[in-house]
């Protein structure tokens, strides 16, 4: 296929050059001054766009996709498909599907989990939205860019799911450390503390595959001086996403909201900034009951 990839960062990268490898025909965009191995690189968004018979982006917010959107779907050939990657609001994804769509191609809400070590081994998630005709067209690029991909449902599916999993990522996470941090005060040793709530109901992905104790469970970011991984910074991303979306749909989000609450204030205003969002252990050991 003739792929246009617009959004060539830590994601962006990796997946274009994956698709490269596999024998694509890829012409990217970026910004920024980058060199991506087997990838042509175009003057301009529209420049990669034109002629090819899938476009992905992988940016940074729902305000760039949709500037970009507007750059580049007058540019598409009529029956081409524009697949997003990027982590964004679901009004967003709503909205550039639809001007798509309005302007005759196939359009798929594409975002990814598995990080940047997900991208440049080709073993993303990919939570897809769209019509049946434009997640056929992309699925053959997200086997090769993934190793999961799930058709959520209609425009804006795939970010709905996006935002939900990490809302409850973050939620469970902050429930992980606090209670670590709990156990430690309580005298309870860290290994037998893991021991237990790993085969027990409290057991969870951030206990058992992430856990944020050092030295404890599989190997994670917390044997590393919490270095990301995961950012707490793009954590408070997707939680605020989450609670942008629980405004617009009217749902009733508390611990989402504290959530995001909690990742603000870590980040913003404590050292979180470029951790990752395990380091709310050492954020909470610190801590006393009144704070
Ligand atoms: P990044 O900042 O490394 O890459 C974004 C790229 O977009 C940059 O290279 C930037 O120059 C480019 N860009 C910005 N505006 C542009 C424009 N108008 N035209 C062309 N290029 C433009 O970010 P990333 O880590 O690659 O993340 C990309 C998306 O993937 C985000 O939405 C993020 O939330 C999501 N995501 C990231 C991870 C992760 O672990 N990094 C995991 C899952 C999802």
């Amino acid at each position: 296929m003739k792929i246009g990839f617009i959004g060539l960062g830590n994601m962006g990268g990796p997946m274009a050059a994956n698709l490269a490898k596999a024998g694509h025909d890829v012409t990217g965009f970026d910004m920024a001054d980058v060199t991506i191995a087997g990838v042509k690189m175009a003057g301009s968004a529209a420049e990669a766009a034109k002629g090819a018979d899938v476009v992905i982006t992988m940016l940074p917010n729902g305000q760039i996709l949709r500037a970009v959107a507007a750059d580049i779907i007058p540019a598409m050939d009529k029956g081409a498909t524009f697949v997003d990657c990027s982590t964004v609001d679901v009004d967003s994804a709503r909205a550039v599907a639809q001007q798509a769509e309005e302007a005759g191609l196939l359009a798929v809400d594409a975002p990814v989990s598995g990080g940047t070590g997900g991208a440049s081994g080709g073993t993303l998630t990919f939570m897809a939205g769209g019509s049946d005709a434009a997640f056929a067209k992309a699925k053959p690029l997200f086997d090769i860019m993934g190793q999961k991909a799930v058709h959520c449902g209609a425009a804006g599916a795939g970010q709905s799911a996006k935002i939900c999993n990490n809302m409850i990522l973050g939620v469970t996470m902050i429930a992980t450390c606090e209670a670590f941090a709990l156990a430690d005060k309580l005298g309870l040793d860290r290994q037998k503390m893991f021991d237990v709530v790993s085969t027990s109901s409290g057991y969870s992905w951030t206990m058992n595959a992430y856990c944020p104790a050092p030295g404890v469970g599989p190997q994670s970011p917390a044997d590393n001086d919490y270095k990301p991984g995961f950012a707490a910074d793009l954590m408070l991303k997707d939680l605020r996403l989450s609670q942008q979306a629980a405004e617009s749909a009217d749902a009733d989000t508390p611990m989402g909201a504290l959530a995001q609450a909690l990742y603000a204030q870590f980040v913003e205003n404590e050292d979180g900034k470029g951790m990752d969002f395990s380091a709310m252990l050492p954020r909470f050991e610190k801590r006393g009951h009144s704070e």
